[in-house]
């Protein structure tokens, strides 16, 4: 894919490269809130005899990050009143990080033209 990418770089003036590269970085504004996982929605047994859960209904949904922090992995509960900003988050973060590989490849592209700038 990145492969792909730097293809139909190739393709493109230095001048688009400029503009493409501008706009991705337009996308950094709110990068202080980046929450890097994803999330998901999970049914559950409390294990209380007795419990609804047992024959079935399960409680929840709960939502849950799925995250990785240098060596850190795991899910982490999200209050189901924080679910839609955390998930609006996690998108931004994604599409930043995107946004940064792509620079990145305008990047390299400059460069193999000799010019970084
Ligand atoms: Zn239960």
């Amino acid at each position: 894919m990145a492969h792909k990418t730097s293809d139909a770089l190739s393709h493109l003036s230095e001048a688009q490269l400029h503009s493409r590269r501008t706009e991705l970085a337009g996308q950094f504004g709110e990068v202080a809130s980046a929450v890097r996982g994803s999330l998901h929605r999970q049914a559950r047994r409390c294990g209380k005899e007795g419990c609804r859960c047992a024959r079935g209904e399960l409680h929840g949904p709960y939502v849950y990050l799925s995250m990785r922090s240098g060596r850190r992995r795991g899910l982490v509960y999200i209050p189901s009143q924080l679910a839609e900003e955390v998930g609006r988050r996690v998108e931004l973060t994604s599409r930043v990080e995107a946004a940064l590989a792509e620079i990145s490849a305008i990047n390299l592209e400059l460069l193999a033209r000799g010019q970084l700038d």
